[in-house]
């Protein structure tokens, strides 16, 4: 496997400081150390590749696409499930074989799988040099060997604000790692700012914004509070700044990022702090498409749902993973909300946002999940008819609560239940996508399809990036060249189970 293809090949923008930097008198090493990414999970985790991309870029190194041209490897990984987890030791592996017969001279594992299993990777993988964890993304520079720019990036970590929600989990011992092995005691407490610098991964055209970190929820089967720490927020002007340089760089769409976006701000005292940065975040002059990921049912308020009706940059589309429906699932998930409480919530959404595209995810095979629970749940799918939906099979995290619960069900069970869930969606998906036949859409333009030279692909509003399904250009006025990065009228001319085409006006 190739490093994952990070660095964009016309990426001009090492961030605000870094060329400015570079030409006040920081002059770089003698060679400068080429530096390789892989990086694994979610959006959130790419932001942090991003920024430890640019803080070595601004200290002189060089990033480079290919592992054997590296002189450093850096692994930032996923921890999120037993499967994410093998992915990643699977990726040190084969990066560490870059080290034993290729150029590279330092293999670095940074991300959730150091939070988890800090010790057992230093001691199972004698190939990994150093490990950097979520809380510690400016240690990247000691980690790879490359001095930091200036005094300024040796700063002490700055003490963020907590939730006093977050406080009192805390102090029933939420995130407590006493039992992980080699763990730090001090939870991860990082955020970046608009000062950070930050080499972007994304197309030109769009970027991600982490406008928090970290998750005060109790949800039994997760340990994301343990790997990622409280929940904090960015600054209100920080996320603003950094939104205005985005787009003076090109970006014309931002997603906003967080565990948990709805409560951003409350740390700082702020009410409906989402909606208020969303519709700040509306006067930016060129951006064109603003959403958020990921909502937390009951944080969902109606001002948030006005502000999303209000303003046509602000894509009205909304994934709230649910995790189930069936209040005594979710009462054991220590979530709390039901099907008629969601189907209340839901009704209040669509009404008033209209054209609302929603997206969900469900854990299926939670421990104890009856059939009758599993039926509750297919019938709420059924009965809300999602435009897009996930299910996830649940796998057992060492440290979740829902680790010591009993009446697991076995793996073939469990997959029986997820494939009859996704069954079920593709038959809604399918006629959902049936009703958008002959409809115009904006369309933002990502470029060739990756199925096929003859195809372009593009997403619509409906379309978050990465997640959704596709929409493919197959027919465009003779006398113009599509251009990736841009917006055009489409009208959807052919529908599938999850995937549309389309042609440009
Ligand atoms: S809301 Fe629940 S599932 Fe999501 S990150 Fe927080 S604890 Fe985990």
């Amino acid at each position: 496997m190739p490093v994952k293809d990070l660095i964009r090949s016309d990426s001009p923008d090492l961030g605000p400081d870094l060329e400015k930097e570079k030409s006040q008198g920081n002059p770089p090493p003698v060679r400068p150390q080429k530096v390789g990414f892989v990086s694994l999970g979610c959006p959130k985790n790419l932001v942090d590749s991003e920024v430890m991309m640019g803080l070595l870029a601004r200290a002189g190194a060089e990033l480079t696409r290919r592992a054997e041209d590296a002189d450093v490897i850096v692994v930032n990984t996923c921890s999120f499930i037993e499967s994410a987890q093998q992915e990643s030791v699977n990726t040190i592996l084969e990066m560490a074989g870059h080290k034993a017969g290729g150029k590279a001279k330092k293999l670095v594992v940074a991300g959730c799988l150091v939070e988890r299993f800090r010790d057992q990777i230093r001691k199972d993988i004698p190939e990994v040099d150093a490990v950097v964890g979520t809380g510690e993304l400016e240690n990247i520079l000691a980690a790879t060997g490359i001095a930091p720019p200036s005094p300024k990036n040796d700063s002490p970590f700055v003490v963020l604000p907590s939730r006093p929600e977050g406080d009192a989990r805390a102090a029933q011992g939420r995130f407590s790692r006493e039992l992980w092995d080699g763990a730090i005691g001090d939870l991860p407490n990082y955020l970046y700012d608009d000062a950070t610098p930050r080499i972007l991964a994304t197309p030109r055209h769009m970027a991600y914004i982490k406008i928090a970190e970290g998750c005060d929820h109790p949800c039994t089967f997760c340990i994301i509070p343990q790997l990622r720490g409280q929940f904090r927020s960015r600054r209100f002007e920080s996320v603003i700044a950094e939104a205005e340089r985005l787009v003076q760089c090109g970006v014309r769409e931002i997603t906003l990022i967080g565990q948990d976006t709805t409560c951003y701000g409350e740390d700082f005292g702020l009410k409906d702090g989402l909606a208020l940065l969303l519709e700040k975040l509306t006067h930016i002059g060129d951006l064109r498409w603003i959403r958020f990921l990921y909502a937390y049912p009951n944080k969902i308020t109606g001002k948030l749902l006005e502000t999303i009706a209000q303003h046509e940059k602000i894509c009205s589309y909304m994934d709230v993973p649910l995790q189930h429906a069936s209040a005594t699932v979710l009462k054991r998930m220590k979530r709390g909300g039901g099907a008629d409480v969601f189907l209340r919530s839901i009704t209040k959404m669509r009404r008033t946002i209209p054209d609302l595209t929603l997206r969900t995810s469900f854990i299926v095979g939670f421990p104890g999940e009856t059939e009758k629970e599993f039926e509750e749940l297919c019938d709420f799918v059924l009965e809300v008819q999602f435009d897009w939906m996930g299910a996830f099979a649940y796998s057992d995290q060492d440290g979740a609560q829902a680790f010591d619960l009993t009446k697991k069900l076995s793996p073939r069970e469990i997959e029986r239940r997820r494939k009859h869930l996704m069954a079920l969606q593709r038959q809604i998906s399918k006629k959902k996508k049936k009703t958008l036949l002959g409809r115009e859409f904006d369309l933002l333009l990502e470029g060739e399809s990756e199925e096929s030279d003859l195809l372009l692909e593009g997403r619509t509003p409906m379309h978050a990036p990465e997640i959704d399904g596709k929409v493919f250009i197959n027919d465009f006025p003779e006398e113009s060249t599509p251009q990736p990065g841009q917006f055009y009228r489409c009208q959807i001319t052919e529908a599938h189970d999850y995937d549309l085409v389309a042609k440009i006006l």
